[in-house]
């Protein structure tokens, strides 16, 4: 028999999220297998970050279920999560800025080892790994904006997640640097993570994502590879029939 880790990661059932009047997320359900990369599409005020914060804990849902790793989370709170195996980026990265970025690192890596020289060097081989090797003692505030978004993936990988969520981490990137952030995301899947990307970038989409999920007011309208949600008809004028602007 398979083991529920092995048919599915994450399993989000009918999940409701309400702010008052407002339904940031009606009913919506979703799986993520282990070793998946899944992609979350929608227009602004879609419900793609909400769903990012009802998965991490941020938000309790007013109905529906969460199991991760075969455990019932839904009632569990961000740092339960984050200890269970949940890990996540910012869409606005938040860096301590007056800490360098090794130390920023070492802020997620800090409760996994009994010393600061522990956590240094985890923390280090993070920063290695995400390609920030040469910018290790650089106080966070000098980064650009490319080599903030993988500090964020670097401070999240230290909190040795099996599941990261990634919010637009192409965001705000320019096309030269955009290559190596998609890069850096299929390094992460080989490393053995399964992930939930938030993108807007089709070409960031296409070359990362396994599945994809199309989201528009809360709601799942549509759900397949890449390929396939490129052909939605809602899709192709937001996505595609705006010239370049999110090629
Ligand atoms: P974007 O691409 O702009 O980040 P999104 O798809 O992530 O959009 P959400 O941020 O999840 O969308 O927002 C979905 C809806 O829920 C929006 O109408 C938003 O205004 C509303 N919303 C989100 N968070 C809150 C909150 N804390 N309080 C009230 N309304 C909220």
């Amino acid at each position: 028999m398979q083991s529920p880790t092995q048919a599915s990661l994450l399993k989000v059932d009918d999940i409701t999220m309400a702010f008052g009047g407002i339904v940031a997320v009606d009913k919506l359900s979703l799986t993520v297998k282990a070793g998946e990369i899944l992609a979350l599409m929608g227009p602004n005020g879609a419900g793609k970050t909400t769903t990012f914060h009802v998965i991490a804990g941020v938000h309790m849902p007013n109905s529906g279920t969460i199991t991760f790793d075969g455990q019932d989370i839904t009632r569990l709170r961000p740092d339960g999560r984050c200890r269970a195996g949940i890990g996540r980026t910012f869409q606005i990265t938040q860096p301590f800025a007056e800490l360098t970025v090794v130390e920023n690192v070492m802020v997620g890596a800090l409760p996994h080892h009994r010393t600061m020289a522990e956590a240094r060097a985890e923390a280090r081989r993070y920063v290695d790994m995400v390609g920030l090797g040469g910018r290790a003692d650089v106080l966070a505030k000098g980064l650009s904006t490319g080599q903030r978004k993988r500090l964020e993936m670097a401070r999240a990988m230290a909190t040795r997640p099996k599941l990261l969520l990634l919010d637009e981490v192409t965001g705000g990137v320019d096309m030269k640097s955009l290559p190596g952030i998609i890069e850096l995301v299929k390094k992460l899947r080989d490393e053995g993570l399964t992930l939930i990307i938030i993108e807007h970038n089709m070409k960031a989409i296409t070359e990362l994502a396994d599945r994809a999920i199309f989201m528009n007011r809360g709601v799942r309208m549509a759900e397949g590879t890449p390929a396939e949600i490129a052909s939605h008809p809602e899709v192709i004028e937001l996505y595609l029939g705006e010239g370049d602007a999110h090629a």
